[in-house]
């Protein structure tokens, strides 16, 4: 097994050269910042059940345990600031090496980072902001987090009473088509990508890789345990990505 080290000069010899380099983010870039992901013990999922979008629209009760669960949450993204991963994509960038930013994760991280917004695609939305569904009215997540400790169970819009939800993509809702439609342009004209932190079990986005393999690109998976789709890259590693982005800096 190469060492951390070694891993990172591979990563770097196969970037070298090239500015058209797509990443694919997930959870696992952000663990280092004290964000949990969904999967890996102790994180959200095994303590709560998705709620689906449907269930959302259709009843209180699903609205109050999704709400009991972002309220639990939010400490973790608010107290979260960006690490080694986070910035090692920054450089990235900086070079003129970084072609699109495909991210999951709704912690806006690369963002604070200082990566460029223009190169960031957030498939699964945002969670700095909350949305009414009937008239549209955008409330900082954070305001929201003060009813919410203040004993609001559902936040209701102030302005028409509607149905509040931060503008996150839910289990069952379709993600932003055109958000999806750039990322797929990006995938079918890099050189090289990279998957970040994913368990690569969440659809459309998983297959990206796949479509930028087939593409011809040289692909990647930077992710502490197994993917499905494994068998299928040019390169794999299972240590810390901070510690393997960051080295992958230095080698460049
Ligand atoms: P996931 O929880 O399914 O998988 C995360 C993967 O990251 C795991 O396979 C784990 O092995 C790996 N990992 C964890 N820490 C790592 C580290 N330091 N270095 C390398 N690998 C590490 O996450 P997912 O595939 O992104 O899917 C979860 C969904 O939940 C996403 O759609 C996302 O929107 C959402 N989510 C977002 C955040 C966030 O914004 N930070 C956090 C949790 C969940």
């Amino acid at each position: 097994m190469p060492s951390t080290e070694e891993q990172a000069q591979q990563l770097a010899e196969a970037f070298r050269g090239t500015d058209k380099i797509v990443i694919f983010t997930g959870a696992g870039i952000s663990t280092e910042s004290g964000i949990p992901d969904f999967r890996s013990p102790g994180g959200i999922w095994t303590k709560y059940k998705p709620v689906m979008y449907s269930e959302f629209l259709a009843s209180e009760d699903a609205r109050k345990r999704y709400w009991i669960y972002k309220k639990e949450g939010f400490a973790d993204f608010a107290a979260a600031t960006p690490n080694a991963g986070h910035k090692a994509i920054v450089e990235l960038e900086k070079r003129g090496m970084l072609q699109a930013l495909i991210t999951q994760n709704i912690d806006g991280l690369h963002e604070a980072a200082g990566n460029s917004t223009p190169l960031i695609f957030e498939l699964h939305g945002t969670e700095r902001w909350v949305d009414c569904l009937e008239c549209g009215r955008r409330y900082p997540r954070a305001e929201i987090q003060k009813w919410l400790e203040a004993g609001t169970e559902v936040p209701l819009c102030e302005s028409c009473n509607g149905i509040m939800k931060p503008a996150t993509i839910s289990f069952g809702q379709h993600l932003p088509e055109d958000v999806l439609t750039n990322a797929v342009v990006n995938c079918e004209s890099c050189d090289a990508f990279l998957v970040i932190g994913s368990s690569l079990q969440v659809q459309p986005a998983a297959n990206l890789c796949a479509i930028a393999k087939d593409a011809g690109a040289w692909v990647g998976i930077l992710n502490r345990d197994k993917t499905p789709y494994d068998a299928l890259v040019d390169w794999r590693s299972s240590e810390s990505a901070g510690a393997v982005l960051s080295a992958m800096i230095e080698f460049l």
